[in-house]
């Protein structure tokens, strides 16, 4: 049994309760490893940690910040093997998948954010011979970094890359679920010679140790990547003590598929965009919307496609499909497509666990779940507009460009869409017409770590990556200098 601790002021210390939580491997169901079950009063020990050691580290250089992180990328590398197998272990999802983007995202993370810093410059606005106003961007404080377990190293390393690249000092809260890249990460972190205190990582429950985090009045910035719902919370938490927020929240992102789209790009697509990581992505595309007269022909090849996907093993090479990442979740997604079939849904393929004896041993009891593709649902229907967040695509017509607008635009969420088209102008025009922070055309998944993101609606508040991430970790601040009088 792996045992993980909170990494608190340079130290790996227990919760103070002496409590633990059962850290479970998806794809086996086993429980592999304990995490510190933290509470209050082990998040008031890591602020006043992150407290102490912000004079000093907002005060290095850039340069020498730069170095250390730039150093921590480089241990991510080294250890990229290690850190993959971990990922892959702690989360269901294919090794290859781990090693071929979480773990090398986190590692760039680090690297875009430690570069960033020095060659950002701020802004000055001269008032004709009298005055000059420049802008300081300096650091907030304590950063608050709470983070979802569908991308955990991937997503938790995007918060806390630019939280201390511009000076700040942080208290992160990985998800329960996946609590061991982020212990591993603070080993790095340690070895790249991050001064104490500058990072500090509390595990624990959201209900907990998120909440208690989320509503100390020394954190004055609070990043959260997570569940719409929990981002309600944290908002209702948050504005009374006016804090910084950034909310990246759920989706129920729509890939339109016009007749004039190049055909086999965008079934290939549509198949990693509704399927990769086991569904469980933000940006996953969940609603396939398809013009009338190519519809059929695309459920064909989609559903081929789809059926050929090789569920494994995820520690295994050949495994495209993993487990789910707990038991809860694959009752969510089974009981969704269960209201699919109430809701007069045609599962075209999948609906289903895998049957045991399709599975290798040693995962048979993991929690898998056939990844399944739903016709025949309104655009209205339950399971076309509540995020599943799991290996389930519906596929709805349209007729018109008008309509597909309006389909794709009719949910709560505004997280992420793509195009699928051969021609530009239409492509710009739905561009502009779709309420959406990230707009793909003709792809998917092509991230830019300099581009804004985030969510329109209930998909969140605020964007990050690139300037908009600085931005968010810094505060602006005017200063006025008169040279002559006006
Ligand atoms: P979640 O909201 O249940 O948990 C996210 C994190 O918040 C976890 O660390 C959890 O412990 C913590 N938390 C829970 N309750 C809290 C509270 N009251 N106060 C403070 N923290 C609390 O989400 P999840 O199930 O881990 O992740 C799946 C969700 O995340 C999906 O909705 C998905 O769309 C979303 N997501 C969004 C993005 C994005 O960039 N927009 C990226 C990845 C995942």
């Amino acid at each position: 049994m792996q045992q993980i601790l909170n990494y608190v002021d340079g130290r790996w210390v227990e919760a103070r309760s002496q409590t633990w939580l059962d850290v479970f491997e998806p794809a086996t169901g086993r429980v592999y490893a304990c995490a510190p079950d933290s509470g209050p009063e082990d998040i008031d020990v890591a602020v006043v940690a992150a407290r102490r050691a912000f004079p000093l580290w907002s005060n290095t250089p850039a340069a020498e910040r730069s170095q250390i992180l730039l150093r921590i990328a480089d241990l991510i590398d080294v250890h990229r093997e290690r850190l993959a197998r971990a990922e892959s272990i702690d989360t269901g999802k294919p090794i290859t998948l781990a090693r071929g983007l979480d773990i090398p995202r986190a590692a760039s993370n680090f690297r875009f954010f430690a570069t960033a810093i020095l060659h950002a410059a701020s802004e000055s606005h001269a008032m004709g011979n009298t005055a000059l106003n420049y802008t300081l961007r300096q650091p907030r404080g304590v950063a608050g970094l709470i983070s979802p377990w569908n991308l955990p190293l991937y997503l938790f390393t995007w918060k806390i890359a630019p939280a201390l690249a511009t000076g700040n000092t942080a208290v992160g809260k990985p998800s329960e679920l996946t609590p061991m890249t982020a212990h591993l990460l603070a080993e790095l972190c340690h070895e790249a010679g991050l001064p104490a205190g500058v990072l500090n990582i509390v595990h624990g429950y959201g209900a907990r140790v998120g909440a208690a985090l989320t509503a100390h009045r020394d954190v004055s910035t609070i990043s959260f990547t997570g569940g719409t719902q929990t981002g309600r919370v944290i908002a209702a938490a948050a504005a009374p003590l006016f804090k910084k927020l950034s909310l990246e929240l759920g989706g129920k992102n729509a890939n339109v598929v016009f007749a004039d789209a190049p055909f086999a790009e965008a079934v290939t697509t549509s198949v990693r965009s509704s399927f990769a990581n086991q569904g469980q992505i933000c940006l996953c595309g969940s609603r396939i919307l398809v013009e009338e007269t190519l519809h059929d022909a695309f459920v064909t090849q989609l559903a081929n496609r789809t059926r050929a996907i090789h569920i494994g093993d995820p520690l295994s090479e050949d495994a495209e499909h993993g487990a789910l990442v707990s038991e809860a979740q694959l009752q969510k997604v089974s009981a969704y497509v269960e209201l699919a079939r109430g809701e007069g849904g045609q599962i075209v393929c999948g609906g289903r666990a895998p049957a045991a004896h399709a599975l290798p041993e040693r995962v048979r009891r993991g929690y898998y779940y056939e990844p399944t593709v739903i016709t025949g649902l309104a655009a209205a229907s339950r399971l076309n507009q509540e995020e599943i967040f799991g290996p389930v695509v519906t596929v709805i017509p349209f007729r018109s460009e008008a309509e597909a607008i309006e389909i794709a635009n009719g949910t709560p969420y505004g997280l992420s869409a793509s195009l699928w088209t051969s021609d530009l102008a239409r492509a710009h025009r739905v561009a502009g017409a779709l309420a959406a922070g990230t707009i793909w055309i003709n792809t998917w998944m092509l991230r830019d770590l300099r581009v804004p993101f985030g969510g329109m609606k209930q998909s969140g508040v605020g964007r990050e990556g690139g300037v908009d991430s600085l931005h968010f970790f810094t505060e602006a601040k005017n200063v006025c200098v008169q040279f002559a009088p006006p």
